[in-house]
């Protein structure tokens, strides 16, 4: 892991259970939550606290080391991944997929709002259905 000496330049302390959530979030794909990272290292550091874990991401989102996802209104989910890309989101079962294309020119932005506001980034959020729950028909009662 090359990040670990990126953290440790930039003075995050390195405990052994702050190591194992950035084992657990290098190269992570599937958007955890703080609850899921926090479920996932407790096997391996049963004494971790939910605070550890929660103070660990908001040091990693001050270093622009991980995102922050509000495509789910019930939790914010976090992507490693902070190279800019777009998500969508199975309503029904809650899954995130990555969405890699660069729609910045589709999303330029009319005068009257760039006469007010200079744009930063963008982000799309999709919804759809996965593979998954496509295959399993809705219970109907
Ligand atoms: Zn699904
Ligand atoms: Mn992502």
């Amino acid at each position: 892991m090359e990040r670990i000496e990126k953290y440790r330049s930039k003075g995050l302390k390195l405990t052994p259970q702050r190591l194992a959530i950035l084992e657990y979030l290098d190269g992570n794909t599937s958007h955890p939550t703080a609850e899921d990272i926090y479920r996932a290292v407790k096997k391996k550091h049963p004494t971790i606290s939910f605070a550890t874990v929660y103070n660990t991401l908001q040091a990693l989102l001050e270093m622009g080391e991980v995102m922050e996802l509000t495509i789910d209104p019930e939790r914010k989910h976090f992507d490693p991944n902070t190279t800019p890309h777009h998500h969508i989101v199975c309503t029904r079962c809650g899954k995130i997929g990555d969405v890699f294309v660069d729609y910045s020119s589709a999303l330029e932005l009319p005068p009257e709002v760039t006469e007010e506001f200079t744009p930063i980034s963008n982000h799309i959020d999709f919804y759809g259905v996965c593979k998954k729950c496509n295959k399993t028909k809705r219970r109907t009662k």
